[in-house]
């Protein structure tokens, strides 16, 4: 494993990444509406990166053909922008990467179309706040383990799918370095965290059970049960106090 530990002007320019890419999640938020496309949200997003003298980290990584993941309803991560518009109802993951100067910030949120199901809203709502009951009480010296750990239970306790084939991970020069970031474990386990890193830490979660597949574009990966799903992430900087949301 090699986990990078950031020195402040590297924090500094993460900084910026995540001001940048949290913009560009509220542009888009802004624009979302039944008939809306995701094509459209993904010019949106690449413009409004370029016009701020960034750079968006997804595209063309590996392969990936947009600025920005759209996944619609029952898809988990990783779908493709399409000209089909959006419908009432709908609820759509964007996650989206930055580049400044060389370093990456990745958020992703779910939001709804127009008037959505309450327990698509409740899904949502969870999704999010197990982000943060994730990263409370989190500081240099505790273990990553423990964020693992409460994610799963706060997602699980309220009967929601916790899917387990993606994980968090830490973020850099690199979009994707270590410590992979599972959204379930055990407390007391894993690596011990300390100041200095950064992490993208990214529940996702079902309506359903927790199983997924792979679409055939190879990108997308669907609930199983075609039940919805629900993702939020935030690239964090631990600190001795305890965590630095960089995208929020
Ligand atoms: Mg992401
Ligand atoms: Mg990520």
């Amino acid at each position: 494993m090699n986990i990078t530990i950031k020195n402040k002007e590297e924090i500094e320019k993460m900084r910026i990444a995540g001001k940048i890419l949290k913009q560009t999640l509220d542009l888009i938020e802004s624009s979302i509406y039944p008939g809306q496309t995701t094509s459209r949200l993904n010019d949106l997003a690449y413009q409004y990166i370029i016009s701020q003298g960034a750079q968006p980290s997804f595209l063309n990584y590996e392969g990936f053909p947009y600025t920005i993941c759209a996944s619609l309803n029952d898809q988990v991560v990783h779908g493709f922008c399409t000209d089909v518009p959006l419908k009432e109802g709908d609820i759509i993951s964007i996650d989206c990467g930055v580049i400044w100067q060389g370093y990456h910030s990745d958020a992703a949120r779910t939001f709804p179309v127009g008037t959505i199901s309450r327990e698509k809203q409740a899904l949502i709502e969870a999704t999010k706040q197990s982000f943060f009951e994730g990263i409370k009480d989190i500081k240099a010296g505790c273990k990553l383990g423990n964020i693992s750990h409460k994610i799963q239970v706060y997602l699980e306790e309220r009967g929601y799918g916790v899917v387990r084939e993606l994980t968090g991970h830490g973020i850099g020069t690199n979009l994707h370095e270590d410590p992979y970031v599972p959204n379930y474990g055990k407390y007391n386990s894993g690596i011990v965290l300390s100041e200095g890193m950064t992490l993208a830490i990214e529940p996702m979660s079902t309506l359903g059970k927790r199983d997924v597949f792979l679409e055939d574009n190879d990108w997308t990966v669907t609930t199983w049960d075609g039940k919805p799903s629900a993702h939020y992430e935030n690239t964090v900087l631990i600190t001795k106090d305890g965590v630095e949301i960089l995208t929020l």
